[in-house]
């Protein structure tokens, strides 16, 4: 009211009011959304293969228990996940101090970086990585150290040798986003070996399920091992629930203590626990995601092969393709008016890349058709 008297509008300076972490962020600029892309170009059919979901749908199991629960919204979720926790442990074989669930796995990473993460801090990524370690990190105010990728695998060396008596966190993706590739087991070993005191590894494993790479390091071993290691996982991709928001943190029991304390109390919705364990039981359309994936994978290396591209060998569900002289975000709006939807590279630190989420055998075919004509 008072400003308003002395004649200003207060949220003209606003600005004045905000954390100064928080005017430095760029918002997160999303692409277009499949009806989005639809109405522009005027198109019947619009393939989306930008953001690494599953494509084959959502498993009928999930959907039943979907419709159950429906009936009971009215009411607050459970605060522990208690039945979607009992279905994990016993996969896991952990104990239930050692699991915390999230809104996706975002959420995590939000609710780590403000239970760890002081202004003095440091945080180590690699560059480029999946975009939200770097947003967390800001939020809280912390300086980021960016250490480059060996072309496309993850540089555990530089990354040992960018620690500071300062460094808290260290985030690494395994497999990697957008690159596709694996910190192998004994590198992985190299790095936890050479940590100092006071640092946590955040492994985000959203593309875990999928791996079939002999020398993948499942984190989830380090961590009975007492290394100083968080897992996170995700029903985003491999369980296909992405727009449902649920993931999950693994780690020894003192860390998970904090990571609940900082929480929100509900942070997982009565929806995604019930279609997480539906979808953790339903074991055909796993292999059914699994197969598609290879098959898919197999494809379309062998066709971008013919067409004279290199690509990144993959064991996620994307592949990050070398397009050559090309300029991504071109090829980017080109795909896009024939609709399909994939990822530039110049948004994901690789120019003269394109990322491509693997889709079904139809969507693929429609894809490398798609290609040729502006390849
Ligand atoms: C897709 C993805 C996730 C999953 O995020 P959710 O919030 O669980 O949907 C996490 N990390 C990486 C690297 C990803 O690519």
């Amino acid at each position: 009211m008072l400003n308003q008297k002395m004649g200003g509008n207060w949220y003209d300076n606003c600005d004045d009011m905000v954390r100064n972490e928080v005017s430095k962020i760029k918002k997160y600029v999303p692409g277009k959304s499949m009806d989005e892309v639809k109405k522009e170009y005027d198109l019947d059919r619009v393939i989306k293969l930008a953001s690494n979901e599953n494509p084959i749908g959502v498993s009928e199991k999930v959907k039943e228990r979907i419709n159950k629960v429906a009936a009971n919204i009215n009411r607050y979720p459970d605060m522990d996940s208690r039945g979607l926790k009992d279905e994990l442990l016993e996969k896991l074989d952990i104990n239930s101090d050692m699991i915390a669930f999230g809104n996706g796995s975002d959420g995590l990473l939000k609710v780590i970086a403000e239970v760890f993460l002081k202004k003095e801090d440091q945080v180590i990524i690699s560059y480029p990585s999946f975009v939200e370690y770097k947003f967390v990190s800001q939020l809280m105010g912390s300086q980021l150290i960016r250490v480059w990728m060996n072309d496309y695998i993850q540089n555990i060396e530089g990354i040992i040798n960018s620690i500071t008596e300062d460094t808290k966190l260290i985030f690494l993706t395994n497999p990697h986003n957008p690159s596709g590739t694996i910190i192998k087991r004994k590198d992985l070993q190299v790095l936890l070996d050479n940590l100092p005191e006071d640092l946590i590894v955040v492994l985000d494993e959203a593309y875990y399920e999928y791996v079939s790479d002999e020398e993948y390091p499942d984190g989830l071993d380090y961590i009975r091992e007492d290394y100083p290691v968080i897992v996170l996982r995700t029903f985003s991709k491999a369980y296909g629930l992405a727009g449902l928001r649920l993931g999950y943190a693994l780690a020894r029991p003192e860390l998970i203590d904090y990571i609940m304390r900082a929480r929100d109390p509900f942070n997982v919705n009565k929806v995604a626990e019930n279609a997480g364990i539906a979808a953790l039981n339903d074991k055909e359309y796993m292999k059914k995601t699994l197969e598609n994936n290879k098959k898919g994978k197999e494809y379309l290396y062998n066709e971008l092969s013919k067409i004279g591209l290199k690509y990144v060998p993959t064991e996620a569900n994307f592949i990050l393709v070398n397009i050559k002289a090309h300029d991504s975000m071109e090829l980017f709006k080109k795909l896009q008016s024939s609709g399909i939807i994939i990822r530039p590279g110049k948004l994901l630190g690789y120019q003269h890349h394109i990322r491509v989420s693997i889709g079904t055998t139809e969507e693929n075919e429609i894809f490398i058709k798609t290609l040729k004509k502006y390849i």
